[in-house]
């Protein structure tokens, strides 16, 4: 028995220090597929030994648990806001407070980024994550611990160390190239974009299921140490600790003795910071000395020892010259501000976001009003005041429209939803040509010959109302439109009549389903091999598969039992488009290569590049365009790029031919 024990105790450790070293150091010395096969054998043993449950495995980091309401905890010391300041003078007059109290001229300052999330307090005792705990008001926050346990980078045992009771705080932040990845996927799936990592961060925190906080590519970056008793004298040797003990300490931090140097922090990083990896808002400095801090204690708000310094987001101000509404592909109206161009961070600016009506009542803004724009962490840039001093005599107020600007349906807004929505799914000509737009977008059924604005000019001269009316298209009905060459009708025609072929993962992307995207689609072609199927589950096999949360069986769900939706598939059907995983699809599929990912490289004898792909998705593998730790195997073939060959070499990825390939799969077959 203790055999068993030593081996998982084992297996803990091992992947403890693989995590540390991908997901920390940022320095991966294992494939991920051997990760993944240690891993489960931890989850296997876990399983069939549950008497060494232990809720701090690594086993624990891929969560599954469902919270619904998150538990208040009081904070065992109080989590304060920190005070701001905008100009050097601002800081000189802070240091001078601080000399005064602490009687002493010179002193030593640590300055850090002010990274942008949410903060959290993570409680450790005996060197274990007990739990974390949201900010909150500062005195009770919530119990978030069953999520954050599955940010890899936050350690749940630390690594040996004198200090083993304690309180550590940082900031949950969503590193920019995740958050875009993660819009990019809503987009796809017919869904609003998030606004701001910083928004996604936190509401990522309060998510009901872990597991889905487990696929958000979240950071903890740490900032603070608070024990009973610490054996440091300074913040910095508290946080170089805390680094020692795994914690993820940004190596901007920077000790320096005047508020001079101080500057050239801010000076610098005001510009590096578009670098970064993660938004930063500004600055903190802090004095170093914990005994010091001690002597200058708090407000009723802030400590005294720390001030935040906040970068200036690029204003400008410019005229509102109107406002117009677009109606997107679900229906959601966006506002938006039309303004007298103006540049802003290196960009000509013509137009804003205004968010939701909400947002224009706010801020009162009204057509012709000089108003400022800014560019922050959105993308899009916003509106953000206006000036009042320069507002017309005659202006009037903005009326948030009522009606939606296409189909002069009245619009809708339920509970809890900043967004107004045309209802008039079927009728509203935006809706219709934005869903047969998206049908036969590139990533759908790709059909060549047949743009956009055409799909618009098909729908309003009442030629097609829905993606199936697209399949009794004649090129006699076609021509006699405006600008439209018989060659382009045949051609159109022809395209539409290809796209019979494409095969059903794409289609189902096509149907437009509410966040059902690109993958989804793929994981539900895989799964129910065929449109019956899916379209008769219920909601509980649905969640059964693999990645798919309530939200999307929900929706696939409300689309199956929507009459119009059951005769647009069925004629569909009945056109012959491929509504069920065609028969080489289904034969020769396994998941031998589950969890591997592949890239390929040169020219190979055996298969095309597109049949080594294939072969590899078939069998279950990934295959990714460029080499990152994350990538399991090459395949080299001749004339591999040699700048993949250095890659592959620096991170030391093993190379292997088409024929090792081959045999691969030849022998996991057997
Ligand atoms: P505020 O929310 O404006 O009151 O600013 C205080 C918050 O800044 C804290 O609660 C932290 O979440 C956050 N923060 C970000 N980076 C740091 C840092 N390096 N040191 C201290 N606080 C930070
Ligand atoms: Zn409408």
């Amino acid at each position: 028995m203790s055999a068993i024990l030593d081996k998982i105790t084992a297996l803990r450790e091992e992947l403890r220090q693989h995590n540390h070293n991908y997901y920390v150091l940022d320095d991966a010395t294992i494939s991920d597929y051997d990760f993944d096969v240690k891993l489960k054998e931890l989850q296997g043993l876990e399983e069939q030994y549950p008497e060494f449950f232990d809720a701090n495995s690594p086993t624990q980091r891929v969560g599954g648990s469902i919270t619904k309401n998150f538990k208040t905890v009081t904070h065992k010391n109080r989590m304060y806001s920190l005070d701001n300041s905008y100009s050097k003078e601002d800081l000189l007059d802070w240091e001078k407070r601080t000399q005064k109290i602490l009687g002493v001229e010179q002193l030593e300052y640590t300055c850090e980024l002010k990274y942008d999330g949410a903060s959290i307090n993570l409680t450790y005792e005996g060197g274990k994550l007990l739990k974390a705990v949201t900010r909150g008001d500062g005195f009770q926050g919530d119990d978030v611990t069953e999520n954050i346990k599955t940010i890899r980078s936050i350690p749940l045992i630390i690594k040996e160390h004198n200090v083993l009771d304690f309180e550590i705080r940082g900031e949950i932040i969503l590193p920019l190239d995740g958050f875009l990845k993660m819009n990019e996927a809503r987009v796809e799936a017919g869904e609003d974009p998030y606004k701001n990592p910083r928004n996604t961060a936190s509401g990522s925190l309060k998510l009901q299921d872990s597991a889905e906080v487990a696929r958000r590519p979240l950071d903890c970056l740490l900032y603070h140490v608070v024990a009973d008793r610490i054996p440091f004298k300074t913040h910095e040797e508290a946080l170089a600790n805390a680094t020692k003990s795994g914690f993820k300490i940004p190596k901007t931090l920077k000790v320096v003795s005047s508020i001079d140097a101080v500057f050239e922090f801010i000076n610098h990083w005001d510009i590096e910071r578009h670098h970064l990896p993660y938004e930063t808002d500004g600055v903190v400095i802090k004095v170093n000395s914990l005994p010091y801090q001690d002597e200058l204690g708090y407000t009723s708000k802030a400590p005294r020892w720390a001030i935040a310094y906040k970068f200036k987001a690029e204003q400008k101000s410019t005229v509102l010259e109107s406002i117009s509404y677009q109606v997107g592909r679900t229906g959601a109206i966006t506002p938006v501000a039309n303004l007298e161009p103006v540049e802003l961070a290196g960009t000509i600016v013509k137009r804003a976001s205004l968010h939701n009506a909400d947002q224009i009542e706010k801020l009162d803004i009204r057509v012709n009003d000089t108003v400022f724009v800014e560019k922050g962490g959105e993308i899009i840039p916003k509106v953000t005041s206006v000036d009042l001093t320069k507002r017309p005599q005659n202006s009037v107020p903005t009326q948030y429209i009522t009606h939606c600007p296409d189909c002069d349906t009245e619009l809708i807004r339920q509970e809890g939803d900043a967004k107004h929505y045309c209802p008039n799914e079927y009728g509203c000509p935006t809706q219709i040509a934005g869903r047969i737009q998206h049908y036969i977008s590139r990533k759908a059924l790709d059909i060549d010959g047949l743009g956009a604005e055409t799909v618009a000019l098909l729908c309003k001269e009442n030629l097609i109302a829905n993606y199936a009316d697209l399949y009794d298209l004649k090129v006699e009905q076609i021509i006699p439109l405006e600008r439209m060459a018989e060659k382009s009708a045949i051609n159109m025609i022809q395209g539409i009549e290809l796209s019979k072929q494409i095969p059903f993962e794409k289609v189902l992307f096509g149907l437009g389903i509410r966040f059902v995207g690109e993958t989804v689609a793929k994981k539900l072609a895989k799964h129910f091999k065929n449109i019956d199927k899916l379209m008769q589950a219920s909601f509980e096999e649905l969640i059964a598969v693999d990645e798919i949360g309530d939200r999307i069986a929900q929706s696939i769900v409300d689309f199956s039992n929507d009459l119009v939706n059951i005769q647009l598939v069925d004629r569909l059907k009945n056109h012959g488009v491929q509504l069920q995983l065609s028969a080489e699809a289904l034969e020769g599929q396994t998941d031998i290569l589950k969890g591997k990912i592949f890239v390929v490289s040169g020219v190979f004898t055996k298969m095309t590049r597109n049949e080594l792909k294939k072969s590899i998705e078939d069998n279950g593998g990934k295959v990714s365009s460029s080499i990152s730790k994350k990538t399991t195997y090459i395949i080299a073939g001749d004339n591999m790029g040699p700048s993949k060959k250095v890659k592959a070499d620096e991170l030391k990825i093993p190379i292997i031919s088409e024929d090792e390939y081959l045999e691969m799969l030849r022998e996991s077959l057997n």
